[in-house]
């Protein structure tokens, strides 16, 4: 084709002879217009003023060599095809010239249609070297056989996980590569005294089952231990140490990860081709790649045993662990879970609701909220498990079941029981404050039994709020006693107020309070809510010294109606915290004289759930103590 006969190309070469013959010799004739110019320097020069279609550079060139070139024009003119020259028989440079962007690499001497074969493909488009087939001169088209199989190889690597099929093809392409009778590949064993043949080239298969070599004798082992390539090419027969005669051989160190394991070698044990150094640099490239492929495999197979021993541990865990992807897709049901669920079978690729048929479950495997969350799940069979559902990163999420119904079923028994005693307990005590009225009726009494009876009367009180809180309690966590309704919490804030504002006089601790006028309604059980309105209150101002200060806010935010109680007190030990809810529990920091049930706050986390709300606390010992509740409004 003729298209580009006029194109201007730029010739980079130091060398006059070598620019003059390019130039007049072959672009000019052919018609192409030429500038020449002598080093790297001058290329940038001209190419800020000139637009050449094509740039051929020599590779050694004083200051700016040829790739150094190669990149700038790649940064300021990407598109401008380059062909770069080079004496130097380095695959490392072909490779790095390659990466760089090179359109062809051409190696000298080179004959005349060599060049204008480049030269005409590069400017036609044509696809650029290494996929080039047949190059005229023998050994640019060995370059290319090289490549071609580094680059076959380097895909093996990443593609096939089977280690045996990489490492042969390695060998087989080091003994074709070099023209090598034979070739092997050498491992370390697991002590690291002995090398061993992973892989072999026109060996004999008993010998390779059979074959040792020792490290510290042999010459294997000297790279092994030196770390550096043995290049044997006197081209006389040498017998190496306890193995064979050859009459050339490389032997090249595989290295992963820092540390050598093995050695590539290949060898010509009659006369044939003499190998020499540039077979040392393609063997290393081709070492290299066996290397990682050694590498991967190790890596996968310690992958693969960790991920075997935990399928054991989950197997064998009595707790049900479920695994669905982000996509709420089955990843895994170990044999506890399939027991509590009644599947079994290849879930592979199923969702969770086409292997799940329990709305509750699939509720938590759905739930798409970030973060963990804890509750309880009740099978028909009444069986109850505590289910923890945590996000998995990259993964999707996990569902543990632990099978609480034996502990259920003791709350029951130990709630049942509760509520009967203080039933029965009940009844006593209202005779008992009936017949203390009745002592004053009868008669005056001296001051000493006065003292007495207000003493018998705080007891008795205390008693009754105590049997009346177990009461309220069992009530509560039954749920059965609720009748829920559109409530207005800013009307029971008041409410709960009112009620404690003359204890709150006499303890001398400020009242404040802000409540948001237009509070949306939530639907709940008016009279438990004041009553968990109230605890809070109550503590608080309990547990604040005089001259402290109790505030209260209300408040609505999207969807949620916010409640916080909070005080100047003594604040709550970071480490009580967590059984601050529990029945009976009282801080360490509390004095032995304050009167309290330890039940107040185990009533109020109750109603709070009976709800659907959640409550936390913020306290600091010395500064404070801040409860707060959120409960969800009726939308709308
Ligand atoms: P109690 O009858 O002891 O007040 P609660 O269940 O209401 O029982 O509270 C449990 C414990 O939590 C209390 O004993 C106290 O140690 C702590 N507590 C509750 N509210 C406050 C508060 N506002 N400031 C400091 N401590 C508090």
């Amino acid at each position: 084709m003729e298209v580009m006969a006029d194109a201007l190309i730029l010739v980079v070469e130091d060398n006059e002879d070598i620019r003059e013959f390019i130039e007049e010799s072959l672009l000019s004739p052919a018609g192409y217009q030429v500038h020449s110019v002598k080093h790297g320097i001058q290329a940038v020069e001209y190419l800020e003023q000139h637009d050449p279609d094509l740039v051929i550079t020599d590779y050694h060139m004083p200051q700016l060599n040829g790739l150094e070139l190669l990149q700038r024009i790649q940064q300021r003119t990407p598109g401008l095809p380059v062909i770069m020259m080079s004496s130097e028989r380095s695959e490392l440079l072909v490779v790095e010239a390659m990466r760089s962007g090179a359109a062809d690499f051409l190696i000298k001497p080179f004959d005349q249609d060599t060049l204008m074969r480049a030269v005409q493909s590069v400017l036609e488009g044509e696809p650029s070297f290494p996929e080039t087939q047949t190059r005229p001169s023998s050994e640019s088209g060995r370059r290319v056989r090289e490549l071609e199989t580094l680059i076959r190889i380097g895909r093996t690597v990443t593609e096939v996980l089977d280690l045996d099929e990489t490492l042969m093809r390695v060998v087989e392409a080091a003994v074709q590569l070099t023209d090598a009778e034979e070739g092997s590949l050498l491992l370390l064993d697991a002590e690291g005294g002995d090398l061993y043949m992973r892989a072999s080239k026109n060996f004999d298969e008993d010998f390779v089952k059979t074959f040792r070599l020792r490290v510290r004798d042999s010459l294997a082992g000297q790279v092994i231990e030196t770390g550096k390539p043995i290049l044997l090419d006197e081209g006389s027969p040498q017998k190496i140490k306890t193995a064979y005669l050859v009459h050339s051989l490389i032997y090249v160190p595989l290295r992963a990860r820092g540390k050598i394991i093995g050695v590539l070698g290949v060898d010509n044990r009659k006369a044939g081709r003499l190998l020499e150094q540039h077979d040392v640099a393609v063997m290393t490239a081709l070492a290299d790649y066996a290397a990682i492929a050694i590498d991967n495999a190790q890596l996968f197979q310690a992958s693969e045993e960790e991920r075997s021993k935990l399928e054991t541990i989950l197997a064998q865990t009595e707790n049900g662990v479920i695994v669905v992807d982000e996509d709420n897709r089955v990843v895994m049901i170990n044999s506890s879970a399939e027991r509590i669920f009644g599947v079994r079978g290849d879930y592979e690729g199923l969702s969770a609701a086409e292997v799940f048929d329990h709305e509750r479950l699939l509720e938590f495997l759905r739930f798409d909220q970030h973060g963990s969350y804890k509750d309880e799940l009740e099978l028909e069979d009444g069986r109850v498990f505590n289910v923890v559902r945590s996000p998995i990163r990259n993964i999707g999420q996990a569902v543990v079941l632990h099978d609480i119904t034996h502990f259920k079923e003791l709350d029951r028994i130990k709630s049942e029981f509760v509520t009967t005693v203080s039933h029965d307990l009940r009844s006593p005590l209202t005779a008992i404050l009936g017949y203390i009225e009745l002592i004053e009726q009868a008669g005056p009494l001296n001051e000493a039994q006065t003292g007495f009876v207000e003493r018998v009367l705080m007891s008795v009180e205390q008693i009754t709020a105590l049997v009346t809180n177990l009461l309220d309690l069992g009530r509560i966590e039954s749920g059965l006693d609720t009748s829920k309704e559109q409530a207005d919490l800013a009307k029971l804030a008041h409410y709960a107020l009112d009620g404690l504002r003359s204890t709150a006089r006499t303890s001398k601790v400020e009242l404040q309070v802000q409540i948001a006028d237009a509070l949306p309604a939530v639907y709940g059980d008016p009279v438990r809510l004041r009553q968990m309105i109230s605890n809070l209150l109550d503590n608080a101002i309990k547990y604040t010294p005089e001259g402290g200060r109790v505030v209260l806010v209300t408040e609505a935010e999207d969807d949620q109606v916010i409640l916080q109680v909070s005080d100047t007190g003594p604040g709550i030990p970071a480490s009580d915290q967590p059984y601050l809810f529990d029945k009976f529990f009282r801080a360490s920091n509390v004095p032995r004289d304050l009167a309290g049930t330890g039940l107040g706050l185990s009533i109020v986390k109750s109603i709070v759930e009976q709800h659907q709300g959640r409550i936390w606390v913020d306290s600091q010992i010395g500064e404070g103590t801040k409860f707060t509740v959120v409960l969800p409004a009726i939308s709308g």
